[in-house]
């Protein structure tokens, strides 16, 4: 490229072709990846910081390509999500953590939560609301065991059209999460006239509240604060110490989740946890 010299506009011209090339690809794979099973869940444990039992999981999507190996979702997702494929892979994933959750209870273990994250275009789509009721339905897993991550942007972009869609959602019986909160818009008049159950801390500010500059310890204060005013329960995610155990029990976070107490784990893995769990 050096010796293209001031040509600079082939530089980037050519450059540019071949990440749109790249994507191009990595979008036709991922118009295969339902129908070919490439795609999984794994589910990552929440648990109640006073009496240490898990008390949820979420669950979290994979894909693992023949080729190309096991994909991250923050590359896929927003590929998916700018393509239109996030709706179809979105349901399946909603089904799937349903079935799973109803799996795991018909094996006689304690019911949990599962929490499933939701795209904006997702949300946005007329047909969610009956997705949602079709996924219990057909999984027979009781509503208020399902639990609807959303984020910030997603609620403020058509307040009124949002309202109805949350509530058809909460008349359901399923609850409702706002995801990586802090991070999003400054605008929080939205969080009382919204039907919300829980605010998640965003893991950016989990990971620095040990940091000596401090700021991050006072936003994930004033987070689970301003949770408890309004009634909201909070969880802080990206959990990787002892330090923010501690200080989020200190603190009065109501639950955790991250590496310090489990990775995400295959189905089969975090069966094997759980029964664990139960035996003491
Ligand atoms: P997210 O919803 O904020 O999910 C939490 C992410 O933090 C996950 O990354 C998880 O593996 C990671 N994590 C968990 N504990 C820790 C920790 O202690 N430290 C650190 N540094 N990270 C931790 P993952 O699985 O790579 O997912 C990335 C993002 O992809 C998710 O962020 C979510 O926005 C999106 N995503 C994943 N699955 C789905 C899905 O089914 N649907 C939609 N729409 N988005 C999804
Ligand atoms: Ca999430
Ligand atoms: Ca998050
Ligand atoms: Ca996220």
């Amino acid at each position: 490229a050096k010796e293209q010299g001031r040509n600079t506009f082939r530089f980037y011209s050519s450059d540019m072709h071949a990440s749109a090339l790249e994507l191009l690809t990595l979008s036709s794979y991922l118009r295969h990846a339902l129908e070919r099973d490439e795609l999984y869940l794994v589910y990552q444990p929440q648990i109640r910081l006073v009496t240490g039992e898990m008390v949820g999981v979420e669950a979290l999507l994979r894909w693992k390509h023949p080729d190309l190996g096991v994909i991250a979702p923050d590359r896929f997702i927003p590929l998916a999500e700018e393509t239109g494929l996030i709706v179809p892979i979105g349901t399946w994933a909603l089904k799937e953590a349903c079935f799973q959750a109803a799996q795991w209870i018909s094996r006689g273990l304690p019911p949990m939560r599962v929490a499933v994250n939701l795209s904006a275009k997702q949300f946005r789509n007329p047909g969610l609301v009956a997705t949602v009721r079709t996924a219990l339905e057909q999984s027979g897993l009781p509503a208020h065991l399902l639990e609807l991550e959303l984020t910030e942007g997603m609620l403020i972009e058509n307040i009124a059209s949002t309202h109805e869609t949350l509530k058809a959602l909460k008349a359901m019986g399923v609850t409702l999460a706002i995801d990586d909160f802090g991070t999003g818009y400054s605008s929080l008049s939205y969080l009382k006239h919204f039907p919300l159950d829980r605010l998640k801390i965003d893991k950016s500010f989990v990971l620095e509240m040990a940091e000596k500059s401090g700021d991050s310890a006072a936003i994930v204060q004033a987070i689970i604060a301003l949770a408890h005013s309004l009634k909201l329960t909070v969880i802080a995610e990206g959990v990787e110490r002892q330090d923010q155990v501690a200080f989020l029990k200190q603190h009065c976070c109501d639950e955790m989740q991250g590496f310090f107490f489990s990775r995400p784990l295959k189905s089969e893995a975090l069966e094997e946890l759980l029964q664990k769990c139960m035996q003491g």
